[in-house]
């Protein structure tokens, strides 16, 4: 029987966990043998006897090492209870599902080659309508845009919505966000839902009627280049036209009470959009989280990771705020890891199929090889 593991986070502010009770009772139903290791749902609010009613064992650390397949969030690290690299306890031939960030962290791909662990990768599940349940990268995201747009509106010294009250008439505040992809799109709903007038800015010209069925208002770029990319990701814009885009969106956030980017090129560091003279042009008290902090930034006074006021303007590159609401998060990555594992594990048998679509795509290592060519040159040339 094919037994899988579910372990407790170790990573610093990681609050999700990669099964539920939900998912382990599908699980179980198909005829895996689930442990999950005690207290890893604990910061998501599921209990250990929720896992044991769905139908799981409690386990320690030592499944580790017996697991056919290790179900996680986090990128495989050092694990302090095992005194050494998670993909290093892993037993040849065992499959892990997670994210994986592999261009941040070459030396856990060499370990994965090393123990001859197969890989499957979250991140790296292809966009494309069959794998759509599988698609962790768009359900992590949206919650991020919506938590964007809820800590903005908390911090700010000003209403969102218009009120017209006894004491005079408060205007909507005003939300400049950047970027329409998942995030950015979930960032215009929260934010109208919440009654501000929201302008956008995306350099893929096929957004715009998706911005403007959600009552967002276009910014228009002068494309002479088109935004593009592979996939219906964005590509790289030159150095000419980033220029004319700050120009042009400097009006704007000059006059926005809140600024939310999610500007994001795959493979490449976030494009500056907001520089620090805009930011200075800001008025007193108005709020950016940049949640293209990961990739450097948006904005240039960005620090990944803290809450910094400059030019009194409140600049937010919190990580990760998926982790800020564990429980959803966990819901819908639960179910997005479930999907995944159905596709590989069919009758209770593990079978990586090397000419499935989505199975190939989202192969990182596999047998001794890195399956992706891109963390492949990385491994090679370090
Ligand atoms: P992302 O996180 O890579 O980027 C976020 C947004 O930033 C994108 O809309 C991009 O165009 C924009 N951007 C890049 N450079 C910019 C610049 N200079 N100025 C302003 N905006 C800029 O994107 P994502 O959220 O992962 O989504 C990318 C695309 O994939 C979207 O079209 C989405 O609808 C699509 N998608 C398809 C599927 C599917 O078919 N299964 C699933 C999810 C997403």
């Amino acid at each position: 029987m094919l037994k899988v593991w579910v372990p407790k986070e170790v990573a610093a502010g990681e609050t999700r966990v990669a099964a539920t009770p939900e998912t382990v009772k599908r699980l179980v139903k198909e005829g895996l043998e689930v442990a999950v290791e005690s207290g890893a749902g604990d910061q998501a609010y599921l209990g250990d006897e929720r896992f044991k009613e769905a139908g799981a064992r409690i386990g320690a650390p030592a499944e580790w090492s017996q697991a056919d397949l290790i179900l996680k969030v986090a990128p495989l690290m050092s694990n302090p209870k095992l005194g050494k690299d998670e993909a290093a306890a892993m037993k040849p031939g065992a499959v892990a599902i997670s994210f994986f960030s592999p261009h941040k962290n070459v030396p856990m791909v060499k370990a994965l080659l090393a123990g001859k662990v197969t890989s499957l990768a979250m991140e790296l599940v292809p966009r494309i309508t069959r794998a759509q349940k599988m698609d962790a990268l768009s359900s992590q995201a949206s919650i991020a845009g919506y938590k964007a747009v809820l800590m903005a509106a908390g911090r700010l010294p000003r209403y969102f919505p218009m009120l017209m009250t006894a004491a005079g008439t408060i205007p909507s505040a005003k939300v400049v966000i950047m970027g329409a992809g998942v995030a950015g799109l979930q960032a215009i709903a929260t934010a109208k839902r919440l009654g501000a007038v929201v302008w956008v800015s995306d350099v893929r010209p096929a957004v715009k009627e998706q911005v403007e069925s959600l009552g967002g208002k276009f910014i228009d770029l002068p494309m002479q280049e088109s935004g593009e990319g592979q996939g219906g990701y964005a590509k790289e814009m030159s150095k000419e036209f980033l220029e004319k885009q700050q120009a042009i969106i400097a009006e704007h956030v000059a006059s926005a009470d809140a600024v939310i980017t999610t500007a994001q090129i795959p493979g490449k560091p976030a494009p500056r959009l907001v520089t620090a003279a805009t930011v200075q042009k800001m008025r007193p008290g108005s709020v950016i989280v940049d949640l293209a902090a990961e990739q450097g930034g948006n904005c240039e006074l960005t620090e990944p990771g803290r809450e910094v006021v400059k030019h009194r303007v409140l600049i937010m590159g919190q990580l990760n705020l998926p982790a800020s609401m564990p429980l959803d998060a966990s819901t819908l990555y639960a179910r997005n890891v479930l999907e995944l594992v159905l596709h590989v594990a069919k009758g209770g048998k593990l079978s990586i199929d090397l000419e499935d679509e989505i199975t190939k795509g989202t192969l990182l290592t596999h047998d001794g090889k890195v399956i992706h060519a891109p963390t492949a040159a990385l491994v090679g040339g370090s």
